[in-house]
């Protein structure tokens, strides 16, 4: 039988099971082998290696793990794809299939009990574009024992997730990636390869997690409303974003700008010139402030 990835193949499967796309959830599946070996080649798959897949749809990214990895196990949150990835997937015994919301999973529980014979745990992943950010915070704020993500997304959120300081994409997404991992660009991906072709252009991102965050931060909430503040209008210098995150007023916008000033930053710089460890560097700031 011909692999799913394949467009002879994914058409018939949508007419056998009557299948629909939901725009709603994000359904642009793969219809390209070439696209989907690069990624695994990249991704280094052995078979010690156990997989997180968000969002199988109907098995074509799954299929092509299964072959490489010791087990898969995908979180599916459209019930109308679980008797088609039952159907599609029956030839192979290493996968799991949770018919479940990404967002609201026990990804511990799944990873300590269904993926504890791996030596590691990689999440691979053609993500639904209109939660992306949400997904992979969700996974990097929970400190899972995850080693590298290699995610397919939209091209602008890739490029905000690899930014450089002083570039246009740069913002508090590239901050907190950067703070967890080391996030590179694989690879672009054209719209021609999925079904139906998205309106967007994509990219595949790698991330290799951190052993520690590249700063050090005990209160992460704080640490990341004043990264996200700093860019709450990227024209504003940090001091007037600031001080419209902490309420307003005169004396407090004083306090501010020494607060600044005394952790080595120029209150007239904008949020997009700042590194992770400038930022850093207010945080203490004002940490000790408030201590
Ligand atoms: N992996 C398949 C492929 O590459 O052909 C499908 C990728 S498609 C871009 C995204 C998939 O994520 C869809 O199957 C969609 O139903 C699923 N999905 C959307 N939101 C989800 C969520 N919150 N949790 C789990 N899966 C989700």
């Amino acid at each position: 039988m011909k692999d799913i990835a394949t467009v002879g193949r994914t058409k018939q499967i949508l007419k056998d099971h009557g299948f629909t796309f939901k725009k709603s959830l994000g359904q642009n599946f793969l219809i390209d082998l070439n696209v989907i070996r690069e990624v695994l080649d990249k991704a280094n798959i052995t078979d010690r290696t156990g997989i997180i897949e968000v969002g199988p749809g109907i098995g074509s990214l799954t299929e092509q793990l299964a072959k490489r990895a010791r087990k898969v196990v995908a979180f599916e949150i459209d019930q109308r794809l679980v008797p088609v990835l039952q159907d599609t997937l029956c030839p192979y015994d290493n996968v799991e299939i949770v018919n479940a919301d990404i967002l609201k999973a026990d990804v511990r529980t799944t990873i300590f009990e269904s993926l504890s014979e791996c030596d590691e745990v990689i999440v691979v992943a053609n993500l639904p574009y209109y939660i992306t950010t949400p997904i992979l915070m969700h996974f990097l704020e929970q400190n899972l024992p995850i080693e590298r993500y290699y995610v397919m997304m939209q091209k602008e959120v890739g490029e905000r997730i690899s930014a450089e300081p002083n570039s246009k994409s740069y913002g508090s997404l590239s901050i907190a990636i950067d703070y967890y991992t080391e996030a590179r660009v694989v690879q672009n991906v054209p719209k021609s390869v999925f079904m139906p072709p998205p309106n967007v252009d994509s990219i595949i991102v790698e991330m290799v997690r951190r052993k520690t965050p590249k700063v050090d931060i005990d209160d992460e909430a704080l640490f990341f409303r004043l990264t996200r503040g700093a860019f709450g209008q990227r024209r504003k210098t940090i001091l007037n974003n600031y001080s419209s995150i902490f309420e307003d007023g005169k004396e407090k916008k004083e306090a501010l700008h020494q607060m600044l000033e005394q952790a080595g930053i120029d209150p007239r710089r904008r949020g997009e010139s700042l590194s992770i460890d400038d930022f850093a560097k207010i945080y203490h700031e004002v940490k000790a402030s408030s201590d």
